[in-house]
């Protein structure tokens, strides 16, 4: 089979590992790992109308709408070297958004990490954060060595406050209703790789690197 490049987006829930496993596939493919936040921190960065208005909502913490979010993409995204492929995180974040993109780019894979909401209501609101050096650490997965207190600086960890219960199950919510019905849309298309993100961060790469090299997607 013809070596395909890596033209793709990676989606999932908060606490399913999709940035970790982004990095990981930009890494062993070596193509850009292109966020959705670097899009929209390069437009306000250079303060063009879009930027100022993207600010307005960021500074505000409201989530952009649709045109804006992606009359923001298609301008970075064109400022990006896309030949030899990419991995897209953050962004589309629901059905609108990749028919945008689809108008944009190829999109060729279309990653999908599951977890379930009780795993990632485990994962995050077990994170705790060191107050001055900003170093994560979990209850379950990454303890510091002397509890409540961070193994670098020696300064308390505490829980950041969106990562309390109700705003996660907020953020999981939003998640099922906005961003789930992309596999239906990525499906249809034949281009949805689903894998399980509730096995170790090695696994779970194993699993997508095996699944994408049947597909045609050679490092
Ligand atoms: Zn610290």
């Amino acid at each position: 089979m013809k070596q395909k490049n890596l033209q793709a987006i990676i989606f999932g829930p908060q606490g399913s590992g999709k940035g970790t496993q982004g990095l990981l596939l930009a890494e062993r493919f070596n193509v850009p790992l292109i966020g959705a936040g670097d899009l929209f921190r390069a437009e306000m960065s250079q303060q063009s109308t879009l930027g100022n208005l993207v600010s307005q909502y960021v500074t505000q913490g409201l989530l952009a709408p649709d045109d804006l979010v992606d009359a923001v993409v298609a301008r970075q995204l064109k400022k990006v070297d896309l030949s030899k492929g990419y991995i897209l995180d953050g962004y589309p974040r629901n059905v609108e958004q990749a028919m945008h993109l689809d108008k944009l780019v190829k999109i060729k894979l279309a990653v999908q990490i599951k977890i379930s909401d009780d795993e990632a209501v485990i994962r995050l609101s077990g994170r705790k954060q060191c107050v001055k050096c900003k170093t994560i650490y979990h209850d379950k997965y990454a303890q510091p060595a002397k509890k409540g207190f961070c193994s670098l600086c020696g300064e308390p960890i505490v829980q950041r406050a969106d990562d309390t219960e109700k705003v996660i199950m907020q953020r999981l919510k939003a998640y099922h209703l906005l961003t789930a019905p992309m596999a239906s849309y990525y499906r249809q298309k034949g281009i949805l790789l689903t894998v399980n993100g509730e096995q170790p961060i090695q696994y779970v790469f194993e699993d997508i690197i095996n699944k994408i090299a049947k597909l045609g997607f050679l490092p």
